[in-house]
């Protein structure tokens, strides 16, 4: 497996050249802090809070929340915490908020969609235990939005920071407004990633549900497989549209899809410029291996050469040169 008897670097890594790439683990729970900090991890880079409220008959308040988020942060005093806004739809079954039935749970009411509709509740409660936890440690916190698809989404979601951190504010309620990004899952948030960029300090690809997007393939449906792949040439293009777009407005980019924690495409991922992989934690080892071993002009050229495939094939060849 992935991980196997490669050194655990628990410091920070950099290319040959010396371009620093934060490696980051992908948790659900604070029980997995532990293992990713024994792999390496610099910090978190999703934090995916569903599992927060799965198996459980009501949600977690907000006192909970701010607890756990406080010990995310405080387990990587050094390293970020990214974590991802409750991100459920009609496919992951919390019985007590009564989803609705959909034809189509993909392409239905889920991610962002939800929090600023039927679960807008939660999202206060759930924005108030992290600007809390982001005023109660030093630790560095992120936010990031699931599957956001239009500009107004964006908009509505940082008023809603906006209006918890006054409201906190009002009552004398320690506090701080942590960085704020968005996730690119869906061809709209590639095709309008410029506009994000201006509006939030980071974004972070979800190579899982941009390739089921961008491919119109189902991620858990083997027959197509083949389609929901990041390599196919029609995803990596929506990769580079991202990154460059981010950088052009003083953005950071990351990925946080299964796609960062395949070691054979570190060169490709690093040459497409992404500033952060985060991935889970048992590969964190490789691919902080990998980075020490690329010299980014060559990565580069890589991606350069991959962007120019036409199929899947050329670019999987491209990579295993
Ligand atoms: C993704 O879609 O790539 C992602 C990281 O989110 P999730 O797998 O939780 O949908
Ligand atoms: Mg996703």
């Amino acid at each position: 497996t992935a991980g196997r008897d490669v050194t655990v670097r628990e410091e920070r890594v950099e290319t040959r050249d010396g371009k620093e790439i934060e490696v980051a683990a992908n948790i659900g729970t604070t029980a997995e802090i532990d293992g990713a900090i024994g792999q390496g991890a610099d910090g978190v880079g999703l934090f995916r809070t569903e599992f927060l409220f799965l198996d459980r008959e009501s949600p977690p308040d907000e006192d909970e929340q701010f607890e756990t988020y406080v010990d995310a942060l405080e387990a990587f005093p050094e390293g970020r915490v990214v974590v991802r806004t409750l991100d459920i739809g009609g496919d992951k079954p919390i019985p007590y908020l009564e989803l609705p039935e959909e034809e189509n749970p993909f392409l239905g009411d889920r991610g962002i969609r939800r929090s600023l509709g039927d679960d807008a509740h939660l999202f206060e409660s759930q924005l108030r235990a992290l600007l809390r936890a982001a005023g109660a440690t030093d630790g560095t916190l992120s936010v990031m939005f699931p599957l956001v698809a239009t500009v107004d989404e964006l908009t509505a979601a940082l008023d809603e920071v906006d209006r918890v951190a006054e409201d906190l504010a009002d009552e004398g309620t320690e506090y701080a407004v942590p960085e704020l990004g968005v996730m690119v899952e869906t061809p709209a948030a590639v095709m309008m990633a410029e506009e994000f960029a201006e509006r939030v300090d980071f974004l972070s690809i979800g190579t899982n549900d941009l390739a089921q997007y961008v491919m119109a393939a189902d991620r858990e449906n083997d027959a197509v497989a083949h389609l929901h792949n990041p390599q196919q040439p029609a995803v990596l293009r929506a990769i580079r549209r991202s990154v460059e777009a981010a950088h052009e407005h003083g953005a950071w980019i990351g990925m946080c899809g299964e796609m960062a924690g395949d070691p054979a495409s570190t060169e490709l991922l690093v040459g497409l410029g992404l500033d952060e992989l985060s991935m889970s934690a048992v590969t964190v080892p490789a691919v902080k291996a990998n980075i020490t071993e690329i010299d980014s002009t060559d990565a580069a050229a890589v991606a350069d050469q991959a962007l120019t495939a036409a199929t899947k094939q050329h670019v999987t060849d491209t990579i295993d040169q």
